[in-house]
């Protein structure tokens, strides 16, 4: 099948982007294009407007300060893979970038198209979450910032809102001490995972995440993170089988036991 006919445009700069998607209903950002771009072909997507941002100097590029460091939405996973961001601590982002798909698909997939397009196996989806990190957002009436966690509302559904964008991610650099750990399931190396688990144990911070769930990721947070607390709020998601949360109960004890190592 071949997508239904749109309208294409290539704003010169991030407000125009904005000035598009506020003035058409219909219009829809354009970044790698690796998962619109299968949408569209299935027509499961029928926007009246694409608005191509990856080419924008205000969603390129990283950077730190001494608490955060600040991912442009249009960085794509193999910059991340390849360490041209600012570390936040033991390597973690290039890690999780560099077992995403393929390096053709991480070569044009960016962390904000992940985000937006929220599926529930997505990599970032879980790990972001786990990072507490925030999603910075713009729109016609302004910014926002929200948690990762509160940005993704189920599956292939998120927070924003007509019109608004992506900007960036703000991850919080872990501590010299923080233990992280990230396990995944898949059928062969560079499938989404059937399941997945990130442990984060930073002083008093503790917070686990089990993503691949088909709706919204789990937080665990505090004295939740425990394999006790994993089974207990697991019972929770009825759309799951016996083999699946078999699985996702396997993964999240390897990751907790790698974060306790
Ligand atoms: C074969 C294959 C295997 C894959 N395997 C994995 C995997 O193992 N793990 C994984 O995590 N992902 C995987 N992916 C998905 C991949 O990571 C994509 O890069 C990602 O899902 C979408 O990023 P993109 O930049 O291509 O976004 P696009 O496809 O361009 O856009 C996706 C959605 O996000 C919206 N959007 C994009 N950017 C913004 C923005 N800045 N603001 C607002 N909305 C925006 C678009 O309108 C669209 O709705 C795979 C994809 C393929 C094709």
């Amino acid at each position: 099948m071949k997508p239904a006919p749109f309208d294409h445009a290539r704003p010169a700069n991030l407000a125009d982007a904005i000035a598009l998607l506020d003035a058409q209903a219909g219009a829809r950002v354009l970044a790698g294009g690796q998962s619109l771009g299968p949408m569209l072909n299935l027509r499961l997507a029928q926007p009246s407007l694409l608005v191509q941002v990856n080419h924008l100097s205000e969603l390129a590029g990283a950077a730190a300060d001494a608490e955060t460091v600040t991912i442009g939405a249009s960085v794509t996973h193999a910059s991340i893979a390849d360490g041209l961001v600012p570390d936040i601590g033991g390597g973690v982002l290039a890690r999780v970038a560099e077992n995403i798909a393929y390096r053709a698909v991480r070569n044009r997939g960016t962390i904000g198209g992940s985000l937006c397009h929220a599926d529930p196996a997505a990599d970032w989806v879980t790990v972001l979450s786990a990072l507490d990190a925030a999603v910075l957002l713009q729109g016609a009436a302004g910014s926002r910032s929200i948690p990762a966690h509160d940005f993704i509302q189920g599956a292939f559904r998120t927070a924003l809102l007509p019109g608004e964008m992506v900007v960036a991610v703000r991850v919080p650099r872990l501590s010299a001490d923080a233990h992280w750990a990230y396990e995944k399931a898949c059928r062969k190396p560079g499938d989404f995972a059937h399941a997945m688990s990130a442990v984060l144990l930073d002083g008093t911070r503790r917070r686990a995440v089990i993503g691949a769930l088909g709706g919204r990721p789990l937080l665990l947070e505090d004295d939740a993170v425990t394999n006790d607390g994993a089974i207990r709020a697991l019972r929770d998601v009825s759309a799951l089988d016996q083999v699946h949360r078999h699985m996702q109960l396997a993964v999240f004890r390897r990751a907790l036991a790698k974060a306790q190592a």
